[in-house]
């Protein structure tokens, strides 16, 4: 890693790239920081905007609780800085960009592929809880690839850090676990029931409680409406594991170590979590 942390960084000290992407709150662009050569990703979010939708808060929660995680599967946060109109965040690079586009472009991933994420997800996620953030947002949009395969999380605006049961609504409803749905207090079983639903998304290309609206969705997640389809061949194992943290009771659920151990995760998870194949 080539980035000084403690530095004061200015736009000047960055030559800037191709354009990577656009978020609801600024773009964000490849740079290489002049002095060291060193690739990274620079999200430019207009204070303006940030004003009009209230998103003060949010924004610095991103930043205060991302610059304090380093874990191979959580995307790097290395500085920030602002001038008269623009914040920017200087992030790690993901060469190989959005999960998501990866997923919707092959159907679904094989068992290797898939059980290799999943891991990724449940070792990150166990870092994060040992520091007492929740993600909450866990969804394939905010799952990038570096340059290796490697899975990493972004995006951490509705994260909170706390010990303390949560009440908020938040995450998108496909995601949402069922105390979530039902506004009970939820703590870091959230992410676990996440890592369930994306586990189904991973091996059969959709989320498990899809359905033609939101009332429908929202029913099925509270009933655990959950069927494996017969699209294609998934092992036994895998349903097991899904069976297994999706789960309604939240202290029910496999938890992130008890993932790490399962049969389907030991047998088919890349140990070096890099997925280039
Ligand atoms: P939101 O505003 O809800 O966060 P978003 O996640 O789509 O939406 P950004 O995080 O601003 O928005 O990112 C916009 C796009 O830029 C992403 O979809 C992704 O394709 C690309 N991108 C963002 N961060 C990186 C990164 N670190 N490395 C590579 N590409 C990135
Ligand atoms: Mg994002």
């Amino acid at each position: 890693m080539a980035i000084e942390e403690k530095k004061e960084w200015k736009l000047q000290d960055f030559e800037i790239g191709k354009f990577l992407g656009e978020g609801k709150f600024g773009k964000v662009y490849l740079a290489r920081e002049i002095e060291s050569g060193f690739p990274v990703a620079l999200k430019v979010i207009f204070k303006e905007k940030l004003d009009k939708y209230q998103f003060w808060e949010h924004l610095t929660r991103e930043i205060v609780i991302q610059s304090s995680l380093q874990h191979p599967n959580v995307l790097r946060l290395f500085a920030w800085f602002h001038d008269e109109t623009r914040i920017f965040l200087v992030l790690e690079y993901a060469a190989n960009g959005e999960l998501y586009k990866l997923l919707r472009s092959v159907g679904h991933f094989t068992e290797k592929r898939a059980a290799t994420y999943v891991a990724s997800l449940a070792r990150a996620l166990a870092y994060c809880h040992e520091k007492h953030v929740i993600h909450r947002d866990i969804k394939p949009e905010n799952l990038l690839l570096d340059l290796d395969g490697r899975l990493k999380i972004a995006d951490f605006g509705w994260a909170v850090q706390s010990n303390a049961k949560r009440h908020t609504m938040c995450g998108t409803i496909d995601y949402l676990a069922p105390e979530m749905v039902e506004k009970k207090a939820h703590d870091h079983g959230v992410d676990n029931w996440t890592l369930g639903i994306l586990c189904y998304e991973f091996l059969y290309g959709m989320p498990p409680f899809e359905a033609a609206d939101q009332y429908d969705t929202l029913r099925r997640i509270m009933k655990v409406d959950l069927h494996f389809p017969s699209t294609h061949y998934v092992s036994s194992e895998a349903k097991d594991l899904i069976c297994k943290l999706l789960v309604k009771e939240s202290s029910k659920r496999l938890s992130l170590k008890q993932i790490l151990r399962h049969p389907w995760i030991m047998n088919n998870a890349e140990p070096s979590g890099c997925c280039n194949y």
